[in-house]
């Protein structure tokens, strides 16, 4: 179906442009589409590789883009190390103080260390997050998706633990009930268990919102820097996250 709908989209264009519903031209279109990758250039993850969009016209013509890039990112084979999961971290109000953000010692230190260099443009978002937190931040994607775990998680024994539950709860569907098992499995792990499944469930990591310019810019060069360093991301399924962990 896909390669006979581009055919079509390919020999129309040679005589009349395609055209949507709208009666607008695909060219409009990708017009617009562009438009707003530009608008959103930071929702285009630096890190990722290749980053496929298909758009299908209600003409039935069919739209492929790709992005690929250099990264200007210093490759990370952990990338599924973490997730900060967007609305969860939406629902945190900006502008924590570090002691809202109740860190370990390098964390905690990390965070003064980066509020000191940006004083006026530093915000937190995220820092330590309970066990039941995190099973509630989790669980709106099990009901969507009930291998969004092992999708998303770097594969650990906590991992596979989490996974389990769920396999083994097909009756539990609802938001509630996933979060409460995924957190009475959580709630049997040690703290370098924990630590190894979430950084922010140890306190030792946190999240700061993003910044743009040049002094985004400062803040991210910054963060690399930050003494006791373990991870850190800019990016997170596609979402602008910036996070950044410890050792303890
Ligand atoms: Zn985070």
């Amino acid at each position: 179906m896909a390669s006979s709908s581009k055919s079509t989209a390919r020999k129309s264009t040679a005589r009349t442009p395609v055209r949507s519903a709208r009666g607008r031209t695909l060219a409009q279109e990708l017009s617009e589409v562009l438009d707003v990758v530009r608008l959103h250039a930071a929702s285009f993850p630096s890190r990722t590789e290749r980053t496929r969009i298909s758009l299908t016209l209600d003409s039935g013509s069919r739209l492929e883009l790709e992005f690929s890039g250099p990264s200007d990112v210093g490759y990370s084979p952990e990338t599924n190390e973490h997730v900060c999961l967007g609305y969860d971290v939406q629902l945190e109000a900006p502008g924590k103080s570090i002691n809202d953000l109740d860190l370990g010692a390098s964390a905690k230190a990390a965070a003064q260390n980066l509020l000191d260099q940006f004083p006026d443009h530093l915000k937190f978002t995220s820092g330590r997050r309970s066990i039941a937190s995190q099973a509630s931040a989790m669980a709106p994607n099990v009901v969507k998706n009930r291998k969004w775990i092992q999708q998303t998680y770097k594969d650990t024994p906590q991992r596979a633990g989490l996974q389990k539950w769920v396999d083994d709860h097909p009756a539990a569907t609802t938001v509630s009930a996933i979060a409460a098992g995924l957190e009475s499995v959580m709630n049997t792990w040690t703290q370098d268990q924990q630590r190894n499944f979430s950084r922010h469930i140890s306190g030792d990591a946190f999240d700061v919102q993003p910044v743009g310019g040049d002094t985004g810019k400062k803040i991210k060069e910054a963060i690399g820097k930050l003494p006791k360093l373990h991870w850190h991301t800019f990016e997170e399924g596609g979402l602008e996250i910036w996070h950044a962990q410890f050792n303890p």
